[in-house]
This record gives structure tokens, C-alpha cells and sequence, in this order.
């Protein structure tokens, strides 16, 4: 930082060599050096400081810069002169025009206030606070402008209304929790309490005592799976879980959870499909298997409560050596915007929600958690009003070391296998009627077998697919029954083999399939060895 002290000292230097001075005018000249010694200190006190320094005149041309300064604006020590405070200002900074304050400064008020500065060439935007007062500057009256880059403060103060917001949401989640469970805790128990009491009346029939003691089981179990719930939560968060692997099989572990739901799935009559990536002898792997059933037990137990009609379909693949399984439901769906927020602890979409289908707003962070502890996660695709997807991907370890090529997706199966095999279409709603079928078919690697859930699907699947070889058709479906289906198959395709099965076995029930265009007719349940026979004889696959 220069100023025209300079000038002064050159005039009197002029007078002559320095020892001649010296001579004439000792004082002076000690006074001379004793002047350029201070100032040699002064400036390099206001260079170490670290805030930049700006002088500027009252319509803002830059006089002077410390060395900070040029080093927060990227100014040159030749280009100070050729800016103003204006070129150093942001244009997102409201009100960018100083010069009331300026004019009040020079009147003697000091102010200090926040800005939004800009760097020389780069643009790049500069939170700062500056501190004015006016000064002399060659003579004349001038502006000191001290600037400290608030950069760091700025994030720590983000950082900071952040935290306080999450801490605000968080207090107010733990608030609803706890009315939430309350109403979850009060409900079962007013149902424990009630119906036992009413248990004790003697006069009470048999069939009434089977029902109230049912009654009291279920809540029970409800109140159970709150305090596992609650918890398991805090075992999450003093990461007291650990995960145990062992070998499995997916399929076998996704009939368990069938069979385990599909009693409850039934009652709201919501079908739940199966879909399976992999055939049994594949399907095998290592990971944590009750984690893996948690997590899993948790999206299904809430298709099934927000779905209201449709189905639910719970299946997998593998791609990318990665096991993405997924739980399909046709419910009430969630809109995007808060598909990030449910998998939050205590949160639900809406607060009404809780009243009206129960649950405490955990199901979901605890799958997302145990996720996590298998080294995968969770997402989820859904629509409000149509329907949501939850897939859960878990890396694929397959069991036995034994190397899949899973680049090649076994998902579909490779070519060459699947040339050689038969497509068997089964038109069959009823997941446990297919789930049998493919039980029965399951040991024969030359059935490549599809599934329809009714009779248009199956229409559907031919008229796109020329590739079937055999359709085993259910008679009594939704949406479109067998026989129609059957009538329609036939018309494009009157070769392909369709067998009929179904529960009404009668002699006209045989003839009314045939007469629809059925080659055959099996009656259920369905026999394994007349089930192979009869494909046998339409596939020779022998
Ligand atoms: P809970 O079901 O006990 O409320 P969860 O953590 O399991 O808690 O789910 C959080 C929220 O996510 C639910 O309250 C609901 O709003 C939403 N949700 C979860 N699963 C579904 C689903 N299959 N369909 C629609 N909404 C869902």
C-alpha cells in the first residue's frame, strides 16, 4: 500500500547526495529514516492482516488494495487502478449500488454489513462482511472498506440451519411416534382385555370361544411385533446387529414367505404372485437369511395393508452380480416427492394414514437399515393411486463357488438351453395351484414354464409369443375364463396343445373344455405322474 509520502521524501531528498544531507541536516534526515522506517512496518502490519483492505473513492474507483485483497479479487499490482468497487460486486447481490452508504460513511457513520463480491476473472461469488469508515487518502476524503470472506461461515451456517431443521423434524416425528403408539398399543390391548374377559362367560359356545381366543392371539402378536419393532430400532442404532451368513435358497425362501402370507392376503382377497429368477438348483446363495426374510416380511406385510384391490407380486433376478428382488403391489402408491422421506424413521406419508391403516412408521427404515447391513439397499418406483414397486438389491454371492456367467442375465436363460426346451404357458390365477404345477415340473430341465394369471393374459402371451409348445388351462379365472381363452388360442393357433384343468371334473365340465377347444382334460389336484404322461404325449419329449 503507496501513498504519496513518497513525493514529499523525494523533494527533500532532491536536495543533494544522502551524506551530503546528512551533513546539512542531520535531524532531518534521521527523521527521514525514522518516517520510512514506520512506514515499512505499517505496511507490512496491514499486508499480514488477514482481511482485505480497500481504499476507494466515493464513487467507488479502487485506490489501494492490501495484499489480501489482491489475492481474494485475483487483482494484479498494475491493475488496481482499473476497477471499481462495482466490477468486484455481484450481480445477485440486491441492491448493488452503495453510494447513500458511502455518502453517510464519509458523514461519519461507520457500518458494517454482509455482501455477495465477485473475483476478478474467474466470476466466482464471494459471501463476505465489510466493514466501512472513511479515511484520508492523498489528501482527500476516501473510503476504507475492511473485507472479511465469510466463504467457511456461510457453509457452517448451512451445516448448521441443516442440523437444526433435521433436529426440529426429528423431535416432531418422535412426538407423532409416541401418539402413534400409543393408539398401536391401546388397540391391541383393548382388544386382549376385552376379549378375555368376555372368554370367561361360561355360557359362551364353542365356536365364539375359538373366535375371541383368535382375537386375543392376533392382537397379541401385534403387540409383540410393535416391541420387536421398537426394539430392533435401537439395536440399529447402537449397531449391536450383526450379520450372520449362510447358504439359502431363494426360492425356497420366497415359498416360506408365501405360505406365510398368503392366509392374510387371502382375507383381503389380494392374490400374491411368485415370480423366480432362478431355477431351485441355482438358486442357492450366501447372505443373512432372516435379515433378508425381514426385510422382505416388511414390504410384504404393507402391500398387503395399502393395497386395496389387485394383486401383490413378489419375485427376483439377478443381474450385474447383483440379486435385485422386488415386491409389486397394486395399492394406494406414494408420490414421488415423498418416496425419499418414508424410508425416514417414525415417518409416514400422511399423519391421517396412521388412523386409518395403523403402523408406527418403522417397517420401512428397518428394511432400508438391514439393507444396508447386507451391503445393499432399497428403492422404490411407485405411482399414487396406481401402485408401488419396492426393490431390494443384495450383492449375489452364489453358493459352493460355483460361477455363474451373470453377464449373460439369468434372468432369460441362454440360448442354446432354451432352444431345446418346451414352453409350457399355465393359465392359472391361483398362485398356489401354480406354485403346484411348477412343484410338479420342477425336476425337468426341458419345461421352460410361463405364467398367466387369467385367461386374457394368456390370450396375450400367444399372440405375442408363436414360440409355446403347450397350454395347461385353469377353466375358472378372472377377467377372461378358460373356455374363451381357449376358443380365442385356438383360432390363430389350432395346433397348439391346450389341456384343460380344473377342479369341476364332471363328464359335462370334460365336454364343455373340449368343446371350447381343449385337446385334453386333467382334473385337479393334479397327479404328477398323468400330468408328465399327458405332456409326453403331446411333447414327445422322451
Ligand atoms: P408403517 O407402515 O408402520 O406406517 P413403514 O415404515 O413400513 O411404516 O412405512 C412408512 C410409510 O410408507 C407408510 O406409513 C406409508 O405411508 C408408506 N408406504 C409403505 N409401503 C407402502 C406401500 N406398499 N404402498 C403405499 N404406501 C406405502
Amino acid at each position: 500500500m503507496e501513498n504519496d509520502w513518497s513525493k514529499y521524501r523525494d523533494k527533500i531528498v532532491g536536495l543533494g547526495e544522502h551524506s551530503l544531507r546528512k551533513s546539512y541536516y542531520p535531524e532531518l534526515q534521521e527523521k527521514i529514516d525514522k518516517l520510512e522506517a514506520s512506514q515499512k512496518n505499517l505496511q507490512t502490519i496491514i499486508n499480514s492482516i488477514s482481511d482485505a483492505i480497500i481504499i476507494h473513492d466515493s464513487s467507488g474507483c479502487i485506490l489501494s488494495l492490501n495484499e489480501h485483497a489482491k489475492k481474494l479479487y485475483n487483482i494484479g499490482d498494475n491493475e488496481i487502478k482499473q476497477y471499481t468497487i462495482h466490477d468486484i460486486t455481484s450481480p445477485n447481490q440486491e441492491g448493488g449500488d452503495l453510494s447513500a452508504t458511502w455518502n453517510n460513511v464519509l458523514n461519519n457513520t461507520p457500518q458494517v454489513f454482509e455482501w455477495l463480491t465477485l473475483q476478478i476473472n474467474t466470476n466466482k461469488e464471494l459471501p463476505v462482511q465489510v466493514s466501512i469508515n472513511h479515511t484520508i487518502w492523498d489528501g482527500k476524503p476516501a473510503i476504507v472498506a475492511v473485507v472479511r470472506d465469510f466463504t467457511e461461515r456461510k457453509i457452517f451456517e448451512q451445516e448448521l440451519i441443516l442440523a437444526k431443521e433435521k433436529a426440529e423434524e426429528a423431535n416432531k416425528l418422535k412426538t407423532e411416534f409416541l401418539h402413534n403408539l400409543s393408539h398401536e398399543v391401546r388397540t391391541p390391548m383393548n382388544g386382549i382385555i376385552g376379549f378375555a374377559e368376555m372368554l370367561e362367560d361360561p355360557d359362551l359356545s364353542n365356536e365364539m370361544r375359538i373366535n375371541y381366543s383368535k382375537i386375543v392371539q392376533n392382537s397379541s402378536f401385534q403387540l409383540l411385533k410393535i416391541i420387536d419393532d421398537i426394539l430392533e430400532i435401537s439395536s440399529l442404532e447402537t449397531k449391536q446387529i450383526k450379520v450372520k451368513k449362510e447358504e439359502f435358497c431363494i426360492n425356497s425362501l420366497l415359498m416360506a414367505l408365501f405360505s406365510q402370507y398368503s392366509v392374510k392376503s387371502q382375507e383381503r382377497d389380494i392374490p400374491i404372485y411368485i415370480k423366480k429368477g432362478l431355477p431351485q438348483h441355482q438358486s442357492k446363495i450366501i447372505s443373512d437369511k432372516s435379515k433378508l426374510a425381514k426385510i422382505l416380511s416388511n414390504l410384504l406385510e404393507n402391500a398387503i395393508k395399502y393395497t386395496n384391490e389387485g394383486f401383490i407380486e413378489m419375485g427376483y433376478r439377478v443381474e450385474n452380480q447383483t440379486v435385485v428382488l422386488y415386491v409389486k403391489d397394486t395399492g394406494i402408491g406414494i408420490s414421488p416427492e415423498n418416496s425419499d422421506k418414508i424410508f425416514e424413521r417414525f415417518s409416514q406419508e400422511e399423519k391421517d394414514m396412521s388412523r386409518k391403516y395403523g403402523g408406527l412408521g418403522l417397517g420401512l427404515s428397518i428394511a432400508k437399515e438391514n439393507a444396508k447391513l447386507l451391503g445393499g439397499d432399497i428403492e422404490i418406483i411407485s405411482e399414487k393411486g396406481r401402485g408401488s414397486v419396492f426393490y431390494v438389491s443384495i450383492p449375489y454371492e452364489p453358493s459352493g463357488n460355483r460361477v455363474h456367467d451373470v453377464s449373460k442375465s439369468l434372468w432369460n436363460k441362454d440360448e442354446e438351453t432354451q432352444n431345446k426346451r418346451y414352453k409350457i404357458l399355465i393359465a392359472e390365477d391361483e398362485e398356489v395351484n401354480y406354485l403346484y404345477i411348477e412343484a410338479l415340473l420342477e425336476g425337468n430341465s426341458k419345461f421352460n414354464l410361463i405364467h398367466a394369471k387369467n385367461g386374457k393374459e394368456a390370450v396375450d402371451i400367444c399372440m405375442n409369443d408363436n414360440s409355446i409348445d403347450l397350454v395347461l388351462m385353469d377353466i375358472k379365472m378372472p377377467v377372461m375364463n378358460g373356455h374363451e381363452a381357449t376358443k380365442r388360442i385356438k383360432s390363430k393357433y389350432p395346433d397348439l396343445p391346450v389341456i384343460a384343468q380344473t377342479a369341476y371334473s364332471t363328464k359335462l365340465d370334460k365336454e364343455l373344455a373340449l368343446k371350447h377347444g381343449c385337446d385334453d382334460f386333467l382334473s385337479k389336484p393334479l397327479k404328477k405322474e398323468v400330468l408328465l404322461k399327458l405332456i409326453n404325449a403331446y411333447l414327445v419329449t422322451e
